[in-house]
């Protein structure tokens, strides 16, 4: 269904493996059992839908122990949610929000050493392609949907 729109992007060779890797075997993808939050995103320009469910680490409530993703779309839109998941394991909700930013600016082309050394950093070029932006940018936005809602 997407493919056509696929083609016209032209990534990096090594980011293009590194994106096609997660879309072919996503990482926490699939329901999460006993869910704390839960948010749905939809990119009506792509048809990309995303739901996401977090649960909070019970010893530490500032904390995300774990997030799954389910939803069907392009292979930009998967990835980039395969990599937000592994992204923000572990991490506090305060910092969940600040790189949440930082990927909103990624797709700025800026905050780029924020994400150097990640498998994010291959979703840099993506900020070439406007129309792409919000097939990456959807799981993001809809963590965020997610998080806000387990706020104390
Ligand atoms: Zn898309």
């Amino acid at each position: 269904m997407n493919s056509a729109m696929d083609t016209k992007i032209q990534l990096d060779a090594l980011y293009q493996e590194i994106i096609l890797d997660h879309h072919k075997d996503p990482r926490n993808f699939g329901p999460l059992d006993s869910a704390e939050a839960k948010a749905e995103g939809f990119n009506p320009v792509c048809g990309d839908r995303v739901e996401v469910e977090i649960k909070t680490d019970p010893k530490n409530k500032s904390c995300l122990l774990e997030t799954k993703f389910t939803g069907e779309g392009c292979s930009i839109c998967m990835a980039s949610a395969s990599m937000m998941s592994e992204d923000v394991e572990g991490k506090k909700i305060e910092a969940i929000k600040m790189r949440i930013e930082s990927f909103r600016n990624l797709m700025k082309g800026e905050s780029l050493q924020d994400f150097k050394d990640t498998d994010l950093e291959a979703l840099t070029g993506v900020c070439k392609f406007p129309v792409r932006i919000k097939c990456a940018l959807l799981p993001w936005t809809t963590l965020k949907e997610a998080v806000e809602k387990v706020e104390p």
